[in-house]
């Protein structure tokens, strides 16, 4: 029964010593322990030792510690309870916290500070005649998340019928009649007495006059379009009084507001009126001067249905449903980005009014004892009336039956993109494991999933296997972007028609993060190659005439350049701004020296310790490894850099070639360097060029790649490269959680999403990132088949603390003596830069 705490951090008597004084009271009362003699029910007293009790007395309080054997735990324990409770709030019902909520919003400091729903409260002291001073009730939850919370613990249905919501807080407020007087016909509320002038003036209601807010009316009916408006929003008005006007009831209480739609990091809103709906509005509400607003355009409507910000960006890779490319099999949990395919499934569903898909699981089970279970899962989708539409039965098997969910709803989002990449009305049925019948969908539904898609997919649904010309002008510099880098590019997108043009999208600054497929892989291929400072120029094809108008409020000038056929979209864009990307960011400001550093010394150390002459980089990207060698003596004479990516060495060429043809100034140090060669090619295909090095490193580059692929690197490293000496590093995911803690970026983003869900991995172009384990059996795998010892190490963190090293690391030796052979056979690389010294 004795309880030891292992780690006080503070001393809670102190801290109730502090709190109260001599108003604590602590009595220790003594008592016997009686033991059982074992026989369950009957309990003979017998003498134990003596053991000790305390009832802490405070003011308000009193509480009794457990039972121990010191006087002292006994005390401390108490302490401990009563700090416990004295930071649990006394719990009040929902309905009494309700009414003192309400008479807190009425009251002289609410009307002064700065709350979404204050500015109503002050504007509403602007509204004409009868008005004067009443908040409609039907805003209030949606300004105030505590009155939501509230109502909905009072009443838990008002999330299907918010129209509860009005009577719970007129119910409320009757509770408060001296202070507040409550409408039943104008559905709102009003002070009873005015505020006193001293308050008024606290805040100054800047009489702005003409200040206007676009908004768009979307129609009820969908054959009528979308026009856009404008509010008079000034402050000396109540814009909840303009929108009622427009939607043609008496007044704001009339008018229903929606959540914000579309993405957290938009206010915009619905609103319509109460029951006679025939309209919907849409206008928004953001920060401004006093009550939130903010422009909407029809071209943010059209964003917003595409699931993209406002500002264009999709916020991730994968959430548009079909824009992002769709890889064949669904992974792990962990390595996929984005919303997962059965939610994304779900939302379909949804937005076709079609029930939610139904999966069934079917279990294998254990044959042999060691074996483990596995399963698949197969997804039906029905129509309205219950007939079948989709069936799919993956073959696919998944330890987790999760997995294998995702994965049967993967297929199905894979195969509604193919049906909507062919072209007319062809509706190629039966595929692999999937069955459609399209005789259980009304051609509606059809119609409108091609035609709302292709719509929607405008812009994105580029042709990927057509091959984008464009142009780049410009002085090239030092600053080029690799993936995922932050690049900040400023935009102009024409529509053009022969000699004619015309403007139709402009944005001075825009940032996305580069490889990410935040934006139309047209612009991301472009932007790739340029350098800060340069232009880019390239043309698409047109996209629906609906996006068009929507980014471009000038339709009568558009509307002539579009009848006159022949038209194309050109961009211009510049290259403004480059940022490492976050890992890069990271490596520099959490590590010292920085963890790109220290792989270079570790390997600097592994080079000395085996006095390698020939050393092979693969996966060198701009290079690095390889020009910081150079600033370390070593024993190293040839040195070979293999990359798949042409521009990252050029960059490494372009390095290299200064540092070791600099036979003007000092010589370098690493001065026995003799040969220096660059190749393009991949690592997974052999090339005898590189072939019995003394020591192969491969950086930071098999997370680049897919898990396959990973697998197959490491094969063909060790069976045909057959380095000496192989160094692997590659982060380590179990680390991520200590890196994004000290990210104030990340933490932002995490708050309005699960707190639960996986880490992010560190770099927009990482595949997968491994935890030590999945390294560890990567790696003792293909060491086992190859003849190979392995060792694991890493650098960033200290060796046998959790959660590991930042980078992990795994170091390969050659057990057996170097075959004969490794003639220049195969040569399937590409010279890049091939540099000899010369012998003076
Ligand atoms: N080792 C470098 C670069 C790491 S970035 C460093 O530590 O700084 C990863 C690199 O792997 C990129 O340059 C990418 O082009 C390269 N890469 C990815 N897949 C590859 C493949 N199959 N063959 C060769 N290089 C590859
Ligand atoms: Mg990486």
């Amino acid at each position: 029964m004795e309880a030891k705490k292992e780690v006080v951090n503070v001393n809670p008597k102190a801290i109730i010593h502090q709190r109260f004084g001599d108003k604590a009271h602590y009595n220790i009362e003594e008592i016997q322990e009686f033991s059982s003699n074992g026989c369950p029910g009957l309990v003979i007293p017998q003498k134990g030792p003596c053991l000790y009790r305390c009832c802490l007395q405070l003011p308000d309080l009193s509480v009794v510690s457990d039972v121990f054997k010191r006087k002292k735990d006994a005390m401390h324990n108490a302490a401990e309870k009563a700090l416990e409770k004295l930071s649990d709030p006394p719990v009040k019902n929902p309905s009494d916290q309700l009414v003192s909520r309400l008479s807190y919003l009425f009251s002289n400091e609410f009307y002064a500070i700065c709350h979404p729903l204050s500015g109503h409260f002050r504007a509403s002291l602007h509204r004409e005649g009868d008005l004067n001073g009443f908040v409609p009730v039907s805003i209030m939850p949606f300004y105030d998340s505590k009155i939501s919370n509230l109502c909905k613990s009072i009443k838990p249905e008002v999330e299907l019928k918010p129209l509860d919501v009005t009577s719970i807080i007129m119910e409320a407020s009757a509770r408060l009649s001296d202070t507040v007087f409550c409408s039943k016909e104008l559905l709102s509320l009003k002070r009873v007495t005015p505020y006193p002038p001293e308050v008024l003036q606290l805040v100054e209601v800047s009489c702005e006059k003409g200040t206007h807010v676009k908004v768009i009316r979307v129609p009820y009916m969908v054959d009528k379009s979308v026009d856009s408006l404008t509010l008079d929003v000034s402050s000396n008005k109540y814009y909840m009084d303009a929108i009622a006007q427009q939607l043609g009831v008496p007044d704001a209480s009339r008018v229903l507001l929606s959540r914000g739609i579309g993405k957290a990091s938009s206010e915009t809103r619905l609103y319509f009126c109460a029951p006679k709906s025939h309209e919907l509005d849409v206008i928004s509400g953001n920060e401004s001067y006093d009550l939130f607003h903010e422009d909407v355009s029809s071209c943010t409507y059209y964003r917003l249905l595409l699931n993209k910000v406002p500002r264009g960006i999709y916020k991730l890779s994968r959430e548009a449903i079909f824009a992002a490319e769709l890889p064949l099999k669904f992974g792990t949990r962990s390595n996929w980005r984005g919303m997962f395919p059965r939610d994304i499934l779900s939302t379909f569903c949804r937005q076709h009014h079609l029930p939610e898909p139904v999966f069934s699981n079917t279990t294998t089970a254990k044959t042999t004892p060691g074996s483990e279970e596995s399963f698949k899962s197969e997804v039906k989708i029905f129509s309205k009336d219950r007939n079948l539409i989709f069936h799919c039965y993956p073959q696919e098997s998944y330890k987790k039956q999760s997995d294998a969910i995702q994965h049967s709803s993967l297929k199905v989002l894979s195969w509604l993109n193919d049906f909507l990449n062919t072209d007319g009305d062809t509706i190629n049925g039966n595929k692999g494991d999937l069955v459609f019948y399209p005789e259980h969908i009304s051609k509606d539904l059809l119609v409108q999933i091609k035609g709302n898609y292709e719509k929607m997919l405008g812009f994105d649904g580029g042709n990927q296997d057509k091959m984008l010309e464009y142009r780049i002008e410009g002085v090239e510099s030092e600053i080029t972007p690799s993936n995922g880098c932050l690049v900040c590019v400023g935009y102009c997108v024409w529509l053009v028609s022969g000699e004619e043009r015309e403007i139709i999208e402009k944005n001075e600054e825009f940032e996305f993060e580069l490889g990410s497929e935040a934006v139309i892989p047209d612009l991301e291929a472009v932007v790739g190659g340029m350098s800060v400072g340069q232009s880019g120029c390239f043309r698409t094809e047109l996209p629906p005439r609906e996006l068009i108008f929507a980014a471009n409020g000038d339709s009568e000038r558009i509307s002539v350049l579009l009848s006159s056929g022949n038209c194309s979209l050109e961009y211009t864009t510049t290259l403004l701004r480059v940022t490492e990307p976050l890992e890069d960011r990271m490596e520099k400001a959490l590590f010292n020296p920085s963890l790109s550093k220290q792989r270079v010394q570790y390997a600097v150390q592994q080079i000395k310790d085996s006095s390698a002459t020939f050393l092979v980089d693969f996966g060198c990207g701009s290079g690095s490894l390889l020009d910081s060698l150079l600033d370390y003596p070593t024993s190293l004479e040839r040195i070979i850099g293999v990359d798949i990516s042409v521009k990252a060495l050029a960059r490494a060429a372009k390095t290299l070639h200064s540092k070791l043809s600099n036979n003007s100034s000092v010589p370098i140090k690493s001065s026995c360097i003799k040969s220096a060669l660059l190749l393009d090619g991949s690592i997974t295909t052999f090339d005898s060029r590189l072939y019995g090095c003394d020591i192969g490193t491969c950086l930071e580059v098999i997370e680049h790649m897919s898990e396959d692929q990973a697998t197959l690197f490491g094969h063909i490293v060790l069976s045909s490269f057959l380095p000496k000496l192989l160094i692997v590093s590659t982060p380590n995911y179990e680390y991520n959680v200590i890196l994004q803690k000290s990210t104030p970026q990340s933490q932002e983003e995490e708050e309005d999403k699960n707190p639960t869900k996986p880490c992010k991995f560190r770099n927009f172009d990482h595949k997968f990132e491994w935890t030590r384990e999945q390294f560890q059996v990567w790696a003792s795998e293909i060491a086992k088949k190859h003849n190979y010892g392995v060792e694991f190490s890493g650098v960033g963190g200290v060796e046998g603390v959790e959660p590991g090293f930042a980078s992990q690391i795994a170091v390969f030796k050659r057990v057996c003596e170097l075959p004969e052979g490794g003639e220049l056979k195969d040569v399937p690389y590409d010279v890049v830069w091939d540099w000899r010294r010369s012998n003076e």
